[in-house]
């Protein structure tokens, strides 16, 4: 397993590469993103506004987003560009407290809010079927916050849904990716961490019905075209910046948790879902690496902090066998979805990969007395 020379991710995260000199495209994207006319971009979409000619007394403009700091910012800086938006969310799987706290505090700080509300039951089994076959507890979450919001535009005939960070952007992606404006439906099966899984193989394996999966269904292209339903990335027209969105929404009332997110080095992301801890441990498994390292490859590229301190850091902060997140117990939270902890630990020694990890000599996971795993290299 190589590491990026001037940041510490792996070359093991999907769509990252290193290249001859070890560095990986989220650098490289990074360096990319100091040359770009961020004005000019500015200008592009100040364009698209007013060809829509958008009639200024109705909502016309939808923000998706889970209620976190980049959706109080995107909002925040819809009404700035002339927009009058209404933030749409499909609310997250396990909603901590602190994450309806800032869900409510975008409707106090002066915006509609559009909350919609899955079917328990049906997500559920959904939350299940995507952790034992996938190891994605949140496939579910991953699909309505694309598809709910542009629900909602088509239904209240809203011609514009501006999106946030083009996530290639910031952590690289595949040629062609990085200078995408549009999120579409073709987008979101690519990039939207949906594992090749599709809403039609819950009907066709899984024994769903088309009517419990209303939610989960993307509107067809041909109709969002012909009623001129535009996606865009807020995320290409101006530098998307995590701690910035951060400070902004915090200035607006937004609450980070306190006093440190279990396997984070941020506390002010991944706060709305008591599942998130589930779902980061499993990015782990599958590829050594989890939101720490994220964060704090975003650190090392804005020379906030030195590689070797970050990988000091991450060593203590990634990767622990998630007991609880957010103050709510691993039991717990299986409970939601009807899964025992033996159950969950079979599932997450099925999808760990096992040359990642230390092995007893027949091959067997060592852990330690917490249960969490030895990795075995932090570094080149
Ligand atoms: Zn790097």
């Amino acid at each position: 397993m190589k590491y990026c020379k001037n940041c510490i991710m792996p070359e093991t995260r999907p769509d990252q590469y290193l290249n001859n000199a070890g560095v990986c495209n989220g650098c490289l994207s990074y360096d990319y993103q100091e040359k770009i006319d961020w004005g000019k971009r500015k200008n592009e979409l100040l364009r698209i506004i007013n060809k829509k000619k958008l009639d200024k007394d109705k909502w016309n403009c939808v923000v998706p987003g889970s209620g976190g700091k980049d959706s109080t910012y995107q909002i925040i800086k819809a009404r700035e560009l002339g927009l009058n938006p209404v933030f749409v969310t499909a609310s997250t799987c396990d909603l901590s407290e602190i994450g309806r706290k800032n869900l409510e505090n975008i409707k106090k700080i002066g915006f509609d809010v559009i909350e919609i509300s899955n079917n328990a039951k049906v997500r559920s089994r959904i939350n299940k079927i995507g952790l034992e076959l996938l190891g994605d507890i949140s496939w579910p979450e991953h699909v309505s916050i694309f598809t709910a919001p542009v629900k909602f535009a088509l239904a209240y005939n809203i011609p514009l849904i501006l999106w946030g960070e083009n996530p290639q952007l910031e952590y690289g992606g595949p040629d062609g990716s990085l200078n995408n404006s549009i999120l579409d439906q073709k987008w979101m099966e690519e990039f939207g961490g949906l594992i090749g899984f599709r809403v039609s193989d819950l009907i066709e394996n899984h024994s769903f019905k088309k009517n419990e999966l209303e939610i989960y269904d993307y509107p067809k292209e041909d109709i969002l075209k012909k009623k001129s339903i535009l996606g865009i990335f807020l995320g290409y027209y101006e530098r998307w910046d995590a701690l910035r969105n951060y400070e902004v929404s915090k200035n607006n009332g937004f609450l980070a948790y306190e006093p440190e997110l279990e396997g984070c080095y941020f506390n002010f992301e991944k706060i709305d879902n008591h599942q998130h801890g589930i779902h980061d441990y499993f990015k782990f498994l599958k590829f050594g690496f989890a939101r720490a390292t994220d964060q704090l490859c975003y650190m090392i590229r804005r020379n906030k902090i030195t590689r070797e301190n970050a990988l000091e850091l991450v060593k203590k902060l990634e990767g622990k066998y998630p007991k609880s997140y957010m103050g709510k117990s691993l039991g717990k939270i299986l409970s939601k979805i009807s899964m025992t902890e033996e159950e969950f630990i079979k599932i997450c020694d099925n999808f760990t990969n096992k040359k990642i990890f230390k092995t007893d000599q027949g091959g067997k996971l060592i852990k330690d007395d917490n249960g969490s795993l030895i990795k075995l290299k932090y570094d080149n």
